[in-house]
This record gives C-alpha cells, sequence and structure tokens, in this order.
C-alpha cells in the first residue's frame, strides 16, 4: 500500500520485522535472543533509586557517567564511547555517520536482516557477499570495499564467530574505510575486536547490554572505536534526538556495567546450556552450526523448519523461522534455562518420532 501523503522516503522503505512477542502467560519464549535470566539485582536497586530521584527532569545528553564507566570497562576513555537507544539505533546512526549514498557498502548475504532495511532508509547501495556452503564467512571478500564493511560477529542467525585475525585482515585492507563490527552476541564468543581499537581507526565495534546482560527491555547499546567516529555519531545523534538514553536506563545501565561478575555467570551458564543444547539436538536429528552466540541455527534431515516452528508454536513454544531462501530450512532458537531446553526436548521427542 501508499499514500499520496508518503515521502520519498517512507516509500522506499521495507521496515524491519522484529520476533513476535506476544502475551501468552506459559509461553517458552526462545525467538528473539533474550537472556532467560534476569538482570542483575543491583540494576533494580538503581533504578528504584532513581525513580525517587529526578524524573522531572531532563537526563544528561552526553551520558557522560555511563559512557566513563563503560570505557573503564574496556580500558578506553568515554571519549571512545557512544550511547544509543539500543544498538539498533547506534547501528542506523552509524550507517548515516559512515556510509555514503554513492559507494556501496558489503555486508554477508545471510545476516542481520536490519541492515539492507537502514540500506534502503539512507539510500545506500549494498552488496550483499555470498557465504560459504557451511555458512562461515569468506574474509577476501570484504577486502577493499567501494564504501564500507558491517558485519555481525559471530554472525547473526548462524552463530558462527569469525577468528580476529580475519577481521584484522578485513580492517587493513579497507584503511579508507570504517568496518562496523557488531557484536550483539560477543559475550558468548571467545573474544572481542575491541583489542584492534588501538591499531586501526577505522574500525567501530558495537555492542548491546539487551543480550548477555538481561537488559533488552532497557534499551541499551553502545559504539566503541577513535574518538572522530564517535563524534560523528555524536553529531548524528544531536541532529536528532538530544536524550536517547532516559534516567532509568543510565542509572540501570551503570548498575549492569558494575555488577560484571553477575553477567559472566550468566552468560557462562548460557554457553554451557548452549553446549548440551546442541549436543541434544544432534542426538535428534538436526543438524546445528558451531554456535559462539546464544542460540543456535539448526535443521532437521526430515522435518521442514517451517512445520517444526509450527508444531512448537502450538506446544507453546516460540522459535524463529526466517522465511528466506537459503536459510528457510532453519530455525533458530534462543538458549534459555536448563529446565526450559529440557522442555524444548521433551516437546521436540513428542513431535519428531
Ligand atoms: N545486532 C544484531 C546482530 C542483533 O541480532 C540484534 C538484536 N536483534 C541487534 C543488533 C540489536 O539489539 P538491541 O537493539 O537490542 O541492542
Amino acid at each position: 500500500m501508499t499514500s499520496k501523503f508518503w515521502s520519498e522516503t517512507v516509500r522506499r522503505t521495507e521496515p524491519y520485522v522484529p520476533g513476535e512477542q506476544p502475551d501468552i502467560p506459559d509461553l517458552l519464549k526462545l525467538n528473539t535472543n533474550e537472556n532467560p535470566y534476569p538482570p542483575s539485582p543491583m540494576v533494580r536497586d538503581a533504578i528504584q533509586g532513581e525513580l525517587n530521584r529526578k524524573l522531572q527532569l531532563y537526563p544528561s545528553p552526553t551520558v557522560e557517567g555511563l559512557r566513563q564507566q563503560i570505557g573503564e570497562y574496556f580500558n578506553l576513555q568515554s571519549k571512545n564511547v557512544f550511547i544509543g537507544n539500543g544498538s539498533d539505533e547506534v547501528l542506523a546512526f552509524s550507517f548515516m555517520a559512515f556510509f555514503s549514498q554513492s559507494k556501496a557498502i558489503r555486508f554477508p548475504a545471510v545476516s542481520y536482516s536490519f541492515y539492507p532495511v537502514y540500506a534502503k532508509l539512507f539510500n545506500i547501495p549494498y552488496k550483499t557477499v555470498s557465504l560459504n556452503r557451511d555458512f562461515t564467512i569468506q574474509p577476501e571478500c570484504f577486502f577493499q570495499s567501494e564504501g564500507g564493511v558491517i558485519f555481525p560477529n559471530p554472525n547473526a542467525p548462524t552463530g558462527i564467530f569469525l577468528d580476529l585475525e580475519s577481521v584484522r585482515d578485513i580492517l587493513e585492507s579497507n584503511r579508507d574505510n570504517v568496518v562496523i563490527v557488531d557484536e550483539a552476541y560477543v559475550d558468548f564468543a571467545r573474544e572481542s575486536a575491541v583489542s584492534l581499537l588501538n591499531d586501526y581507526d577505522n574500525l567501530l565495534v558495537v555492542q548491546t547490554m539487551s543480550k548477555s546482560r538481561s537488559l533488552a527491555g532497557l534499551r541499551i547499546g553502545f559504539a566503541l572505536g577513535h574518538p572522530d567516529l564517535i563524534e560523528a555519531l555524536t553529531r548524528i545523534k544531536d541532529s536528532f534526538n538530544s536524550y536517547t538514553i532516559d534516567r532509568l536506563a543510565i542509572a540501570g545501565g551503570k548498575a549492569a556495567i558494575t555488577d560484571s561478575d553477575y553477567f559472566r555467570d550468566t552468560a557462562n551458564k548460557i554457553i554451557r546450556t548452549r553446549e548440551w543444547t546442541s549436543r541434544e539436538l544432534k542426538k535428534r536429528g538436526f543438524h546445528a552450526l558451531p554456535s559462539s552466540a546464544n542460540f543456535v541455527f539448526v535443521s532437521h534431515y526430515k522435518h521442514t523448519a517451517e512445520q517444526l516452528y509450527a508444531n512448537l508454536k502450538e506446544q507453546h513454544i516460540l522459535v524463529r523461522h526466517f522465511s528466506k531462501p537459503g536459510i528457510d530450512n532453519y530455525l533458530r532458537i534462543t538458549i534459555g534455562t536448563d529446565a526450559q531446553m529440557q522442555h524444548l526436548m521433551e516437546k521436540l521427542d513428542e513431535l519428531i518420532t
């Protein structure tokens, strides 16, 4: 549909469709890679404390305190840190700040489906880069890009991690363009590209508190990079909305960074449950890609992904199915608690006999 009142920009948009968020009481939600554990108790206390303070006043437009804290956590300074309303906002601002309407950017053909949405919204041409048959990324295909590169690491929805040597090669061969490494799931993987920031002023690392820090509901994402890149993001933000991070989010975000033991513990639990889940799914005839994230990407040798998705939904278990050629026979299953994954296996045993 369209309307005569729609601008050119609206006409060319193809909005991203997020995973369903139905309000069904006994639903087991394994479709949007949320953390099954609640945030640290310190986060709750901090938000409650903030409620009694100055909600009638605007929050800090620079978010300096939280930027400093995130900077310290990564051995960086606040001028290396930009904070946005979820990493989706950070990514959107990054497309505006670093990519151009005259040069094609590159991202993997199987990747986060928000990238083409931003590209269309901002009129940025793009080329998708095919993956190997096993869904691994070929780093060479990103060398000498015309207008820049973006990819998730670990990749989504495959969960496959690209080693830092290959990331370094991509950065090295794109010295005049920005390379965005979207590390939404990196805390469930081996290592972050943050360690490469000292060597590469063209690297922007984007992370989120939505997954490993259990704060999807609070909306805090951040970018780490050279101060020039951070300045560009700040200029975009300040041309758009002065206050993207509210007072409760700032208070909760600070507490989440402070209580890093809690987040490490829960991330490790999820990693252990992921390994168990992959083994159990393989026993049941699934092919599971090697995941370094808080989800697994699987297909079954006999049952189609579409059918399994529908059958699981009838059993009040929601997983993610993308009806996109190449991956339409795969399901992305978020890792929950041990008990939740046990429940999934029991239901699968009934469904795939
Ligand atoms: N990047 C990737 C690869 C993701 O899967 C997601 C979650 N949908 C995001 C970024 C955005 O997460 P958030 O906006 O909650 O930080």
